[in-house]
């Protein structure tokens, strides 16, 4: 396991705040709470052009100089700042995953637009009648000579409004067992007889259900073998479970205690309660145990393997641990935390960073399904369900 990761961000940090003091515009966060949307195009772009979102990756396939630690230290800094990336996340998730699976044609066509910003790739699984079980998918994509023609209903397509490709699982064998049959595509998003209409969700967050009306797409964006799109689900969902870290990051426990000791005297007095240290000790253990967790997804990953049962684990953890932090943020703070914007603590952001934390045991796999995995998976432990 390499802890060095750790120490080398503390390391870009400085660099990361000043970087962040320079470019991160306040009106971004607004127009993030008006319309829901989790991702800003003009953030976006500006990490592409600055190399950030190409860090790490080979300079063949679009790469950059820029050290991945840096890169990492400005995201821990955008989302410190009160911004979320979703549309970079989705889009990190299929790189990787069409980096693991994809022919060459496919990476050498996606992968460096998506590390030049131009391509924002957002996650077609969930339909109106599955979700954790993803096998049941009746979307269909149909063979037609070169061509797949694809028709079916997505829910919860996050960022579809703001992307250029929806990776959409379908159905292509509809008398084969339901964990065979399926395949996975890279559907672009203004492709003929695509409808895309908005959700709102308790977090505020716009997510959208999209419809698939005889969408035609070259075979060259089938991602992974026709009917093997179940191997390439599991990537897909390992890499999606490794995004790490979570709680409320590394800065917070000190924005924290230091917000409690700078206060009016009833405040200091406050965060002198055994509850407010309590609170704070509690909160940079299991931020610990984040972190901790997330090195050990990375260093698997980066040793070529894919750590599906420890990405369950870090997933579980991480957002049941969010929610738990939120909700005793709540306690903590009293009214005050409902105060939204500029006015209230800590920027205000308590209330809606609550209501998100609730999302996060359910988007990319609930808390029930992780475990399940996680009993079967590493504990040895018999499947609840029927086998497939
Ligand atoms: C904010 C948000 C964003 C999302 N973004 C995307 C996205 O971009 N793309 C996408 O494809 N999907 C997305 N999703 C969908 C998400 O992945 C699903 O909501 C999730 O997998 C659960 O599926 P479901 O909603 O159909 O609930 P269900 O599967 O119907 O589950 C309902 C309840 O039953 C429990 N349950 C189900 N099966 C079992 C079982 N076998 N054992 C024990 N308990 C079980 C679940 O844990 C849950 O509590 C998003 C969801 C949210 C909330």
């Amino acid at each position: 396991m390499d802890f060095n990761r750790s120490d080398a961000l503390a390391a870009y940090r400085v660099q990361a705040k000043a970087w962040g003091a320079e470019h991160l515009r306040p009106e971004w966060i607004e127009h993030e709470r008006e319309t829901g949307t989790h991702h800003n195009a003009e953030l976006h772009r500006l990490l592409a052009e600055q190399g950030f979102l190409a860090a790490g990756w080979p300079k063949e396939i679009g790469g950059s100089d820029v050290p991945p630690e840096l890169a990492a230290a400005v995201t821990e800094e955008i989302q410190d700042f009160g911004l979320r990336m979703d549309g970079w996340i989705t889009t990190w998730m299929v790189l990787h995953t069409i980096d693991q699976v994809g022919t060459p044609e496919l990476k050498r066509h996606i992968i460096p637009r998506g590390l030049a910003g131009e391509a924002v790739i957002v996650l077609g699984y969930t339909e109106p009648s599955c979700g954790s079980d993803l096998a049941a998918v009746r979307s269909r994509a149909v063979r037609n000579g070169d061509e797949w023609v694809i028709d079916g209903a997505k829910m919860f397509t996050s960022t579809a409004h703001e992307g250029t490709h929806v990776f959409l699982l379908a159905r292509t064998d509809p008398q084969a067992p339901k964990h065979r049959g399926l395949t996975l595509f890279l559907v672009p998003l203004d492709a003929e007889g695509i409808d895309i209409q908005p959700i709102y969700t308790l977090g505020g967050q716009r997510t959208n259900a999209t419809f698939y009306n005889q969408v035609r797409i070259p075979d060259a964006l089938r991602v992974g073998e026709i009917d093997a799109g179940w191997s390439v689900m599991r990537v897909a969902l390992t890499f999606e479970r490794s995004i790490g870290e979570g709680g409320f990051g590394p800065t917070f426990v000190s924005a924290l205690r230091d917000w409690f000791a700078s206060g009016p005297e009833e405040r200091v007095a406050r965060g002198r309660s055994s509850y407010v240290r309590r609170f704070l000790a509690r909160t940079a253990i299991d931020d610990e145990v984040s972190r901790l967790m997330t090195l050990r997804v990375e260093s698997i990953l980066s040793h070529g393997g894919l750590p599906g049962v420890e990405s369950s684990m870090l997933k579980l953890f991480r957002t049941e641990t969010m929610q738990r932090q939120h909700g005793g943020l709540l306690d903590l703070l009293g009214a005050e935390a409902v105060i939204e914007g500029g006015r209230g603590p800590l920027n205000g952001d308590i209330d809606y960073a609550f209501r998100n934390s609730v999302l996060g045991t359910i988007a990319g796999g609930t808390s029930e399904i992780l475990r399940e995995v996680i009993a079967e998976r590493r504990l040895g432990l018999p499947r609840t369900r029927p086998a497939k």
